[in-house]
């Protein structure tokens, strides 16, 4: 079984023209190269991703897309030149304002968001709407200020909006090196250190530099904000920050703020250009550090059919009996229609049934697929924590719960008006 502690669920939720999708090319980009400072830059990959390019226009508006990404990392303690990977499950969420049902359902399936905003225009109003409906679902975020190279552009200021018009306690996590068409790197202010990306290899890799003399200041406002913000979820960290904020570990700062963003206590706030090369990776590395997993989540609660009155739980383990959530039916040029689904519990092999709990039908799961940037893998079989598309349904909608026959379950349905699917 995948150990579900390195698997992350999430979405990117923007108002329209904010850059997700430039920023979802450039997280399938990276997550298909090789993309580590000090890595040579391998140029079969290169060929390999223009390959892919001619499909990705499909992919990128998949309902769910799955890539992998090297994180710095052993079991979440930073050890240097040794890194883990990842499994990425981007779920789409739609930013026009007419699928707000549609961002709804996706709430539903993801556990963690990247909200992102333009620099320029800041919060704005589908920004707004989706955070709502985050805060409904209790969905943990990072925020993401993209387009820090247009005119105008004003990180702190967006940071601010967060506050003021979201409610939220926006940390910044980064301060801009340079601004508008200057604007180089950031400082990352849990290391202390600037990051600039290099132009030359299209932000694949990235130069540590000495925080800029004018910036220090800056730099040290607000870092002690940040272990402010973040140290009441340390006790340790709390008492060194009064005692010796010198002797604090970079991972005691990830830990506080591990906790603190999935207790929707605090929004990290990080900052670059998706359409630059800049910035992107570092959001990476956050969704591995703070947003949570399946095992951070806590069971799932639905209700017996039979007895609408009695509650049921299932927890993400491949153990527990099979229940799984529909939510998203669409149809792929490929392989024709396709029922997305996010597994809360068990397990299901390619070639077995489920019982879809609304019609009480049993249907056989032909094939389960994953979808890659460039690729569909079909794959045999998918677990707890997962995310995968179904081929060979007969009849499903969106909302429809998927069980194990011999121990029915409901998930809390959102009962969305929609037309049954029906294949003869
Ligand atoms: P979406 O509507 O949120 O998916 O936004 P897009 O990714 O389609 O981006 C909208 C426009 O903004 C496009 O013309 C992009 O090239 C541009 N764009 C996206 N990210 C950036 C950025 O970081 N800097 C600049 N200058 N332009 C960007």
């Amino acid at each position: 079984m995948a150990d579900l502690k390195f698997q992350r669920n999430f979405g990117i939720a923007a108002h329209i023209d904010a850059g997700k999708t430039t920023t979802t090319e450039r997280i399938l980009r990276y997550t298909g190269m090789i993309h580590r400072v000090g890595e040579v830059h391998d140029g079969g990959a290169t060929t390999d991703w223009m390959e892919q390019e001619k499909e990705r226009g499909i992919t990128i508006t998949s309902a769910a897309v799955s890539c992998r990404w090297n994180f710095p990392t052993a079991n979440g303690q930073n050890v240097p030149g040794v890194t883990k990977e990842y499994s990425f499950n981007i779920i789409d969420t739609p930013g026009h304002v007419d699928f707000t049902v549609e961002v709804e359902r996706s709430m539903r399936v993801l556990d963690g968001l990247i909200a992102l905003f333009s620099a320029v225009d800041g919060v704005e109003p589908q920004s707004e709407t989706v955070w709502r409906q985050a805060n409904r679902y209790k969905v943990p975020r990072i925020g993401f200020v993209n387009k820090m190279d247009r005119q105008g552009a004003d990180f702190l200021n967006v940071v601010q909006q967060v506050k003021d018009m979201l409610g939220a306690k926006a940390v910044p996590l980064q301060l801009p090196i340079g601004a508008e068409d200057s604007f180089k790197g950031v400082v990352d202010l849990i290391s202390g250190k600037g990051i600039i990306w290099d132009e030359a290899t299209e932000g694949m890799t990235y130069t540590e530099v000495e925080v800029p003399e004018e910036m220090k200041a800056d730099v040290e406002h607000w870092r002690a904000n940040l272990i402010e913000a973040v140290a009441e979820y340390d006790d340790t960290l709390m008492e060194k920050f009064f005692d010796d904020p010198n002797s604090i570990t970079e991972d005691e700062i990830h830990e506080a703020i591990r906790k603190a963003c999935i207790d929707l206590s605090i929004v990290p706030m990080m900052c670059g250009s998706s359409f630059k090369n800049k910035g992107v990776q570092t959001v990476l590395d956050a969704v591995c550090r703070y947003l949570p997993s399946p095992v951070d989540i806590e069971a799932i609660q639905g209700t017996d059919p039979k007895d609408p009155e009695k509650i049921l739980s299932r927890k993400p383990d491949v153990k527990e009996p099979f229940a799984a959530l529909a939510f998203k039916i669409m149809t792929d040029p490929f392989v024709g229609r396709l029922a997305f689904f996010r597994v809360y519990s068990g397990r299901l092999e390619a070639g077995s049934y489920v019982l879809n709990v609304r019609s009480g039908k049993k249907e056989r799961i032909s094939r389960i697929m994953k979808m890659f940037a460039n690729k569909q893998n079909p794959i045999d079989f998918i677990e707890a924590g997962d995310i995968g598309a179904a081929v060979g349904f007969k009849e499903i909608k969106t909302g429809d719960t998927l069980s194990d026959e011999n121990n029915p379950i409901v998930l809390e349905s959102m009962f969305i008006p929609e037309p049954v699917i029906s294949v003869a």
